[in-house]
């Protein structure tokens, strides 16, 4: 179990995470849905320190580690326990498919460069993608840019796997074959924290669903439950808005 405790965050005079408390269990997908500017990936940004929280922490189960102050070993800790990815894939535009893969095993997990390459490959396989090993993102669609993304952070053997909005930069013909790749990660047993506006895909690959507003939980529980029978009616504003 993944703990996070009293996340808060103010950008100036602007209060966007309001004491957030989330637990992710081992092996399971957690979807965070909920309006625009809720603060939804300013959440996941400072889970993975890419943002520092004004308080807060995170336990991996080995002792609360403060978003607020880490120290650089702890952020390497986050970081090592924590894959990412994002909207708009930030794969290295002037690296192959091989190597946007393979380099982080080799400059963070200190493999050698014929057995980064080995495991990348197998990671591209994972994800449909290893026809493509010798291709630049620029000749990539954007639903194959986003599944070396996804190869690239499984590949480091991550604790968690937070995405945010992996489908909502790509056209629609490509966003399912990324929601497929994702499922098969889910049904294999990847714990994952996913944002996501596609509600279908919540319903259908979480095991726990999170409405998110104004800077915190609403309610959070099973995807029936909170699909079907919200029991906050700002969720089922927010549902019906949304159908
Ligand atoms: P969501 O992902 O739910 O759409 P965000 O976390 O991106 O929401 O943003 C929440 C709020 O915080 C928004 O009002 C946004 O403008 C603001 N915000 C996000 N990042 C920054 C930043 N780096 N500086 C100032 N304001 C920010
Ligand atoms: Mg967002």
């Amino acid at each position: 179990m993944i703990q996070i405790r009293g996340v808060r965050k103010s950008f100036g005079a602007q209060l966007v995470l309001d004491g957030v408390d989330l637990d992710i269990p081992q092996g399971a997908v957690v979807s965070i849905i909920g309006p625009s500017g809720s603060g939804k990936s300013t959440l996941l940004r400072v889970i993975d320190y890419l943002e520092s929280a004004d308080e807060g922490t995170i336990d991996f189960g080995q002792g609360a580690i403060s978003l607020a102050s880490a120290q650089p070993k702890d952020i390497f800790s986050i970081r090592s326990r924590i894959g990412f990815v994002f909207q708009n894939y930030n794969l290295f535009l002037n690296k192959t498919a091989l190597d946007n893969v393979s380099l982080g095993l080799v400059h963070a997990k200190g493999k050698s460069r014929k057995e980064a390459e080995r495991i990348a490959l197998d990671e591209l396989k994972r994800v449909g993608m290893q026809d493509f090993a010798d291709r630049y993102p620029s000749k990539l669609s954007g639903g194959q840019q986003q599944r070396i993304a996804i190869a690239r952070a499984i590949a480091l053997e991550p604790e968690l796997l937070v995405l945010d909005e992996p489908t909502s930069a790509l056209d629609p013909e490509m966003v399912d074959e990324v929601l497929a790749v994702i499922k098969s990660l889910a049904d294999s047993g990847t714990t994952m924290l996913m944002v996501t506006h596609e509600m279908r895909f919540a319903r259908n690959a979480s095991d726990h669903v999170v409405f998110f507003e104004h800077g915190n939980i609403v309610e959070q529980g099973s995807p029936e439950r909170i699909f079907n029978h919200p029991t906050e009616s700002r969720t089922a504003r927010f549902l019906s808005s949304i159908h």
